[in-house]
């Protein structure tokens, strides 16, 4: 198993919204990772080597040849990547870690929760099960300011359309009122987080994002749903 560091050709970038941006960083030949959906990499450019930053992977395991991750502009390390990253620059890559791994057993129900940026491992989770044809029922709870900051609707929206086990709800929280909108508004609280449960021993609960959100999502579905600890994967950014 590779585990050394490797620098990696940025193949390609997207602006999945003007503040956020997918990567494509290329593996180079015989590049022999072992890794698993939901891990993260953690990235430097050349000429400033201290200067480390994790991303999860945005991308599943049968995505081969690349990793993807997803950048939101925060901080220096966020806004020189969305700003400046361009393909052809080249990063280096610490290879992937980390236990925030979905549980993609038939009888399970994966209930996702994230805030802003920290919807992207879940792009990874859906696509791993979709692509396997996995009965593992899987619910993203998904909250962002406006409509204009859903990061990969499209995409989730055709995951929808192909998995029948996948929902992908959204809660805006300042949305004006006069805004055509659908869905849901408001933060997501103990009662939206009930509606989804179907079969409470075998839910387990995922938030990824701010360590705040990650947080408060811990204390509202052990505080007020009673889970067990072993029924929570919490990944906090800080
Ligand atoms: C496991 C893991 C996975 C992650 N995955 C992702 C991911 O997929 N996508 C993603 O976008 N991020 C992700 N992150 C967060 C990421 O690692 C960085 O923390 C993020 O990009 C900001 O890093 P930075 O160096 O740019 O921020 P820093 O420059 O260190 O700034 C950190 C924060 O402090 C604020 N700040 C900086 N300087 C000042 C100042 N002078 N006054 C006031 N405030 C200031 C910044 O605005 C920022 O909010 C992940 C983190 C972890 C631990």
């Amino acid at each position: 198993m590779a585990k050394k560091i490797v620098e990696m050709v940025l193949e390609s970038v997207k602006m999945e919204l003007p503040d956020t941006k997918t990567l494509r960083l290329k593996w180079p030949e015989d590049y022999g990772v072992e890794f698993k959906t939901g891990q993260f990499i953690t990235l430097y450019w050349p000429d400033s080597p201290k200067y480390k930053r994790a991303y999860s992977l945005s991308s599943c395991v049968l995505d081969s040849g690349y990793f993807e991750v997803t950048v939101k502009r925060d901080g220096k390390m966020g806004t020189r990547i969305v700003d400046w990253a361009k393909p052809g620059d080249t990063l280096f890559v610490i290879p992937p870690t980390g236990r925030f791994l979905p549980v993609l057993e038939p009888e399970k129900h994966l209930i996702c929760i994230a805030g802003g940026s920290g919807v992207t491992p879940f792009r990874g989770f859906v696509r791993e099960a979709t692509r396997t044809g996995k009965q593992t029922r899987i619910t993203i709870l998904y909250s962002v300011r406006t409509t204009e900051d859903i990061i990969f609707e499209e995409e989730f929206r055709e995951l929808e359309s192909q998995n029948p086990h996948f929902k992908f709800l959204v809660t805006c929280t300042r949305l004006p009122d006069d805004a055509e909108w659908g869905g849901r508004r408001g933060r997501i609280d103990a009662d939206w987080i009930r509606e989804q449960v179907v079969d409470l021993p075998n839910s387990v609960f995922y938030a990824c994002g701010p360590t705040a959100l990650v947080e408060s999502t811990e204390k509202l579905v052990v505080g007020e749903l009673g889970l067990s600890k072993d029924q929570i994967r919490l990944e906090k950014w800080g």
